[in-house]
């Protein structure tokens, strides 16, 4: 039977993944938005988050799709309700109001999940399965993109705690934490903020690995041309490409089984984070994996601070 479910801001990714996963999936019924200025045509919609929480006791779980900084507010008041709650990524905007959305779940007896939409990418299953018993000599993580083209006009992104560069680079350590046999630990970094600027335009960092692996990444927000989304691994067991965001996968030079193309970037990750909420929903169970967070809280903590050319759209 499906489960009623509110989406709230309606923006980019509520739009582009969300409401196409929610209306595709036999486990989810979307009956309500809250947005203050997005609407989903023939759905209920509200402006307010409290209202909806009063006006309808028959949604039990939200979906939150807001930038990060005003995030908490609207789950610490879902959680309150007593409703189950569905985090887009990054869960928060700070470590610790995530460990305390943790512990309101915990308190409430309702489901938390914190959702990595890039460990859903195709090949990230097989990439861990293929790494798992191997020596790891050396990794690297490239993800250079241009902000133009993914985050026009989104303010936000820009402002404090809007994350910069490791909004896409915390997907990257989303994969990476979930991949990699040995967790890592930040060792240093290097932040570029653009003078007039409050979030950083690019990073490169690097990791301390247990049994000595190289293992470094470089984010960028300034790439013209092809846009790169890689992980590449040496072991002694041969070379590992993961491209494309994880939808990809090379060993040794050979691609792996074809992925399907339809023309969307993110085929099948937000259907199976919807599958995966339904599941936590139907066994009262939290997922709040905060590692990727981690490392981006590392950086920011760590990492050397360079000031670089104006970014202006
Ligand atoms: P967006 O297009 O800017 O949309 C976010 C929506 O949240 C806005 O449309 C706005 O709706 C609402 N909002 C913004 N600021 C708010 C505030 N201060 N208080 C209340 N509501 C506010 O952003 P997005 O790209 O969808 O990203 C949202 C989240 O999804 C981010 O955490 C991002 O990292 C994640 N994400 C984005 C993508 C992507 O490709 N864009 C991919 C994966 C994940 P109203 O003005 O109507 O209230």
């Amino acid at each position: 039977m499906s489960m009623k479910i509110a989406l709230a801001g309606i923006g980019k990714i509520a739009r582009d993944q969300h409401v196409p996963s929610i209306n595709a999936s036999a486990d989810w019924d979307l009956a309500a938005t809250v947005s203050r200025h997005g609407t989903v045509d023939g759905v209920e919609a509200f402006d307010d988050f409290a209202a909806l929480l009063a006006a309808r006791p028959d949604i039990k779980v939200v979906s939150l799709c807001l930038p990060p900084v005003p995030r908490f507010d609207y789950a610490a008041a879902a959680l309150k309700a007593g409703r189950h709650v569905m985090l887009e990524k990054p869960p928060g905007a700070t470590l610790s109001e995530c460990h305390a959305l943790a512990a309101m779940a915990r308190e409430a007896g309702v489901s938390i999940y914190a959702t990595w939409h890039s460990r859903e990418a195709a090949q990230v299953a097989a990439a861990k399965a293929w790494l798992k018993g191997k020596r790891l000599y050396r990794l690297k993580v490239t993800w250079k993109e241009d902000v133009r083209r993914w985050h026009p006009g989104q303010a936000w992104i820009w402002q404090a705690g809007g994350l910069g560069v490791f909004d896409p680079g915390i997907n990257a350590l989303s994969i990476l934490t979930e991949i990699l046999p040995d967790p890592v630990h930040l060792t240093g970094a290097t932040l570029e903020f653009p003078e007039n600027r409050e979030t950083p335009i690019a990073a490169s960092l690097r990791f301390f690995h247990p049994h000595g692996g190289d293992v470094s990444a470089v984010f960028d927000w300034r790439q013209d041309g092809d846009q790169i989304w890689t992980i590449e691994a040496e072991t002694d067991g041969g070379n590992l490409l993961l491209a494309d965001g994880g939808a990809k996968l090379a060993i040794d030079g050979h691609w792996q089984a074809e992925t399907h193309d339809d023309g969307n970037p993110l085929h099948g990750e937000y259907p199976r984070l919807y599958s995966r909420m339904a599941a936590l929903v139907r066994s009262g169970d939290i997922d709040m994996d905060l590692s990727p967070m981690t490392h981006v809280a590392d950086a920011f903590l760590l990492g050397k601070r360079v000031t670089v050319d104006p970014f202006d759209e």
